[in-house]
């Protein structure tokens, strides 16, 4: 029960990676908040979970969204202990193809609308550690693989994810002080309703029978499969208990050896 007593809000927390974390996090004792922009998925998930666990809807590219959401939790919990910032977004295509559309939802809901959800987090979390010397936050942000390289059909999404780990970087070195911890992991392929988005595009673009480049990528990884969402749920638990204290502005690769390799 390493959790025991914390409040957790896990973004885009009603399926996939945020939701195994939703659910490991609960536990470990905490009170879990599934924040996300699908509603019924998330009350289902919080259900699911069962405990203290409870949805609240948040749309992360409205900042008003984002205030009513952390409003709502600490008027139902007093106080936000952790926040996993996980909600995203994929879309790829050729360089020369790539829409406006296309690059503003992206950097909306992956950069931006994990940067200002920080931002009134970290808000939150420093006034509850001036009245408690003894409290800590702790923010971890989902990035991911392509943070740390370009690919030649996924320029936006991997630019978005480069400055998740820049920003984690900044917010990092600035939050400390407070007793705020911000850290990151740097998932790298998951099997999750997101990949199937991927898995559709990549066939798409590169001329692809359905379900091939996710098994390819799938027999690549050096661990011998994809990710699972509670692949991640371990490394969310150390990030957000006591035992990563002295942990600063890292992301951690959770990858199965991808990124090594
Ligand atoms: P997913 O698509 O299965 O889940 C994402 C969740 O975010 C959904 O529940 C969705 O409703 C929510 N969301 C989307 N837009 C939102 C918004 N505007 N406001 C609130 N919630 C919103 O994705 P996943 O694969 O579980 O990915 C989780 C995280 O891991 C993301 O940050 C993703 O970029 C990252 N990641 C995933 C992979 C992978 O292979 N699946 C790899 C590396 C990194």
């Amino acid at each position: 029960m390493k959790l025991e007593g914390k409040v957790a809000v896990i973004t885009g927390g009603a399926r996939g990676i945020g939701a195994a974390i939703a659910a490991r996090y609960a536990a470990e004792g905490a009170e879990v908040v599934v924040a996300d922009l699908l509603a019924d998925d998330a009350a289902a998930t919080a259900k699911a979970i069962g405990g203290k666990a409870f949805p609240v809807p948040v749309d992360v590219t409205r900042i008003a969204s984002i205030e009513s959401m952390v409003h709502a939790v600490v008027a139902r919990t007093g106080g936000i202990d952790i926040l996993v910032n996980n909600a995203a977004i994929f879309d790829m295509g050729p360089v020369v193809e790539v829409t406006e559309q296309s690059w503003d939802s992206q950097f909306a809901v992956n950069t931006k609308g994990l940067f200002f959800t920080l931002q009134a987090v970290a808000k939150r979390m420093i006034a509850q550690n001036e009245a408690s010397p003894n409290r800590r936050g702790k923010i971890i942000n989902i990035a991911s693989q392509a943070g740390r390289r370009g690919e030649p059909l996924v320029a936006v999404y991997c630019a978005t994810k480069a400055a998740v780990i820049s920003l984690t970087q900044s917010a990092g070195l600035g939050l400390i002080k407070h007793r705020i911890n911000v850290n990151g992991i740097a998932p790298g392929v998951v099997d999750t309703p997101m990949w199937e988005r991927v898995d559709a595009l990549f066939a798409k673009y590169e001329g692809r029978p359905i379900g091939e480049k996710k098994r390819l990528v799938g027999e690549a990884v050096p661990f011998g499969r994809m990710g699972r969402p509670d692949d991640h749920a371990g490394a969310a638990v150390f990030l957000a208990s006591s035992d990563s204290d002295y942990v600063v502005a890292q992301t951690l690769n959770v990858d199965g050896g991808n990124w090594m390799s």
